[in-house]
């Protein structure tokens, strides 16, 4: 699986090296992501003798524009030859345009224009600006105040991009030619609204950017009440059983097999955090923030995390109320600017 093609250049192939060609003429590349938690992302560079592709590019950060800069080096390419597969809007996975940018360059994914992005990030701002200061005490670092109203400083993850290049928009069903190969487009959203996997059936591989991951249960975040991101993510979970895959491809982590088990793990996983936060509504916590504070997470004593992983949390604890809600199992009142959740009398 992993041996290089007669004419590329030999490298150490294995998958603690920068550079892994993992199916012909498709390599994986090690992208560091400095001071975050995921510590690397994988882009694959899918060459032929003429083109590049290069899917996802990493954060706004020095150190993700060297590797991409060395990865093309040391596969004999240059910019000029290159377009981009973004798999979707995470500046982990888009960030760097910013600095790769080129002119003409074409960067294909499943938004029209990044302005979609901000737009959404400015109304789920006004959602939870208000929880986080609620959720905040005062030796927070990172909540700062701008004309007397107070910001939490967020992490690089969730900046939009400040050049925004135009987009060729691909959806379900379009074909993306890369290399030798024609990738399937498949449209999953869930973990974000934009997000694709690429299929490739010759090889039976899925790049499958941060739907699947086979350590890591990607964050599924609802921001408001009309958002079902839960429901769209489990959708898009059953998506996978259509394809015959072999070898899995993600944006973070080693490669894998075993697609299927993966999918139904994660759908479990839910499921039982459905269940739970049924239960605490139940017992008598009608809030965002009382709900996430009482629901069982990885690290105990919610109320001294970092601020900035109480708003992941209760994004996520929103997604799962929302589907609740869309459920009919629970139901949802606003009382005053803050959501309010009961079972239905
Ligand atoms: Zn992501
Ligand atoms: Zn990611």
């Amino acid at each position: 699986m992993a041996t290089a093609s007669a004419d590329m250049p030999q490298y150490d192939f294995d998958y603690d090296g920068f550079i892994t060609e993992v199916i012909p003429r498709v390599y994986r590349v090690r992208v560091p992501l400095p001071d975050n938690p995921l510590r690397e992302l994988n882009s694959y560079f899918i060459v032929d003798d003429e083109s590049t592709t290069i899917v996802d590019v990493g954060f706004d950060h020095p150190a993700c524009e060297a590797a991409l800069n060395a990865a093309l080096d040391a596969l004999g390419r240059t910019w000029d030859t290159v377009q981009i597969v973004l798999t979707h809007s995470h500046p982990d996975h888009t960030g760097n345009l910013d600095r790769i940018y080129r002119n003409g360059m074409r960067i294909c994914a499943n938004l029209h224009s990044f302005q979609e992005v901000e737009n959404l990030q400015v109304m789920e701002a006004k959602v939870f600006q208000p929880l986080v200061r609620q959720a905040a005490r005062p030796q927070d670092e990172g909540l700062s105040f701008e004309k007397g109203v107070p910001r939490l400083k967020l992490h690089a993850e969730l900046l939009p991009l400040k050049h925004r290049p135009s987009v060729t928009y691909i959806e379900e069903g379009d074909t993306v030619s890369a290399g030798a190969y024609e990738f399937e487009v498949i449209e999953t959203p869930g973990h974000d609204n934009w997000h694709i996997c690429l299929y490739e059936p010759t090889t039976k591989t899925m790049i499958i950017g941060d739907h699947v991951l086979e350590r890591i249960t990607p964050a599924i975040s609802s921001w408001f009440a009309t958002h079902n991101a839960l429901e769209e993510f489990m959708e898009s979970l059953g998506k996978m059983n259509r394809y015959d895959v072999d070898l899995v491809l993600p944006a973070h982590g080693d490669p894998f097999t075993g697609l299927t088990n993966r999918v139904m793990h994660l759908k479990d996983h839910h499921e039982k955090r459905l269940e739970e936060i049924y239960e605490l509504v139940a017992q008598g916590h009608h809030d965002i923030i009382s709900i996430s504070q009482n629901a069982r997470w990885k690290y105990p004593d919610w109320c001294r995390w970092p601020l900035d992983q109480k708003y992941f949390s209760m994004a996520e604890t929103m997604a799962h109320l929302v589907y609740l809600v869309c459920d009919g199992k629970i139901k949802q009142t606003i009382c005053g600017d803050e959501y309010r959740f009961e079972l239905p009398s």
